[in-house]
């Protein structure tokens, strides 16, 4: 068992990095779970452009990188691999990481959310063979294709416009009449005319042996059946929040995300904080999940300093 700490980092996105260093500057000497995958989501990202601070942008992993560095120069600890266990039944609480076992009086988690599968088995089959959950990371891949996207949010609608630069046609398919993107994204993609929709429909297989060469579509509302002919798709239809580590042990709501009181990133234990979003289902963003990171340490800290006041008081 490594020494006991008093505070547990798990998760090291923007939520996670910004509780590091707001810990590490109130002396909590954090140490970060921060994952095989660090850095979250942005990760997967290409530009930045509403992250507060860089009015020209910057990529997604720099930002992390950035982020990162910061937390170490005040002292934050970082280990890299996943959490395998907790144990949040009593305070120091348990973390287990390969074979090793880590205790704190608090822990913050910041586990993130992960993309959403369609659930077809060709899907998993072809992904990384055409099948992608990340137009950033993959759509260089696919120069001169004709590609296809799954979802009709803020996300899809970004990757189709990221891969108009790779792509020579992208059809978003989306199972509704109408977008669910913020309207300044869907006018952008309304007005590049490298992006085609097809409406009302759902993707009901992915065919290819080695490389995807077709979808089969379904129209809902006419339960008509066509093929597309594409070189990839791209999945963009949400993300689930990364609990199953902590399922039992604390209150998740019907998503599965953790359950914070209003305006605090208190959870159903004393001590056990969560910030960013594993906790937000709502606002989902960088800037947001730093603050709530921001937030998630602050408690912490003054969490830990009312226990501390009380156990001195009590041997008074
Ligand atoms: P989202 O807003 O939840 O949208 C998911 C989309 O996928 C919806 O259009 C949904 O359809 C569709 N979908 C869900 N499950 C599906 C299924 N099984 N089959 C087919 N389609 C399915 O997720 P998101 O686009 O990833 O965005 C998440 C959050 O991040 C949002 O708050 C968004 O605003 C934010 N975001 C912001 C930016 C930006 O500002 N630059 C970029 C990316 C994301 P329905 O519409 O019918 O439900």
């Amino acid at each position: 068992m490594s020494e006991r700490r008093k505070l547990l980092i798990v998760g090291s996105g923007p939520a996670g990095l910004t509780a590091a260093t707001y810990a590490a500057r109130a002396n909590l000497a954090p140490m970060v779970i921060e994952g095989i995958a660090a850095g979250g989501q942005l990760m997967l990202t290409t530009d930045v452009e509403n992250y507060p601070g860089f009015p020209d942008g910057i990529m997604g992993p720099e930002l992390m990188v950035k982020m990162r560095e910061q937390a170490a120069r005040f002292g934050a600890e970082f280990v890299t691999a996943d959490a395998d266990r907790v144990d949040l039944s009593a305070a120091p609480f348990g973390v287990w990481v390969g074979g090793d076992e880590h205790r704190a009086d608090a822990i913050v988690i910041t586990t993130g959310a992960s993309a959403r599968m369609l659930g077809l088995p060709a899907e998993q089959r072809l992904l990384g063979h055409g099948v992608s959950t990340c137009a950033t990371c993959d759509g260089f891949f696919f120069r001169d294709k004709a590609l296809a996207i799954v979802g009709g949010g803020d996300s899809a609608i970004e990757e189709a416009l990221f891969l108009t630069k790779f792509a020579t046609k992208v059809t978003l398919v989306h199972r509704r009449h109408e977008l669910r993107a913020s309207k300044i994204m869907q006018e952008r993609a309304f007005a590049n005319d490298k992006i085609d929709f097809l409406w009302n429909s759902v993707i009901t297989d992915v065919n290819g042996d080695q490389q995807v060469e077709s979808l089969d579509v379904r129209d809902v509302v006419t339960d008509e059946t066509s093929k597309l002919d594409v070189g990839g798709l791209f999945v963009a239809i949400g993300h689930d929040p990364n609990t199953a580590l902590f399922a039992g042990q604390l209150d998740l709501d019907e998503n599965g995300y953790i359950v914070t009181e209003a305006d605090s990133t208190r959870s159903s234990i004393e001590g056990v904080f969560a910030a960013g979003d594993v906790q937000d289902h709502v606002y989902r963003q960088a800037v947001t999940a730093a603050g709530s990171g921001c937030m998630a340490a602050i408690e912490a800290e003054r969490w830990l300093e009312e226990r501390a006041h009380a156990a001195a008081t009590a041997r008074a």
